[in-house]
């Protein structure tokens, strides 16, 4: 394996906080494994303390001064190998800013998407098509093939 990614990819352990969205983001989840032909399997624990994934719901991830205002992923990784230790994905469920209003199901779901992303090891791509572009700027923003590419290369899968 490179740097970046886990040492277990088929069977990520991974811990969703109880709230509303809960399903919404395991269709996210389920969407990589999809994508990676199960290259990449999330399996969900029930007690957070065992998670190498965990994910949070807040009311608006801007409020914290974040990179992301819907959503934002802190990882570690191993000093020496660079191997993905843990990640924690926050996703904020209300349009940052806004006390009550809820963010649209499609525009959250594309966060989560990006998220997960982070978690599994990719970055930021230049590519505005992509998922993993910085900012949100089209509802037709997906998974490319240029970012399955950079997983096969942090992984090693080719
Ligand atoms: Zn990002």
């Amino acid at each position: 394996m490179a740097a970046g990614g886990w040492a277990n990819p088929k069977s990520i352990k991974t811990y969703i906080e109880p709230n509303s969205k809960k399903e919404l983001m395991k269709q996210a989840f389920a969407k990589w494994s999809v994508v990676t032909n199960n290259k990449i399997v999330f399996k969900y624990v029930s007690n957070p303390n065992d998670a190498q994934i965990k994910v949070i719901f807040v009311k608006d991830a801007s409020m914290a001064g974040l990179e992301h205002a819907i959503g934002v992923t802190h990882f570690q990784q191993d000093v020496y190998t660079g191997e993905m230790k843990y990640a924690q994905i926050d996703i904020a469920d209300h349009v940052p800013g806004s006390v009550g209003r809820l963010m649209p199901k499609d525009r959250i779901f594309r966060v989560m998407i990006h998220e997960i992303g982070h978690a599994i090891g990719l970055k930021h791509s230049a590519d505005t098509a992509s998922i993993m572009y910085p900012t949100a700027i089209s509802r037709n923003q997906a998974i490319t093939k240029g970012d399955l590419n950079t997983l096969d290369r942090i992984y090693g899968w080719k």
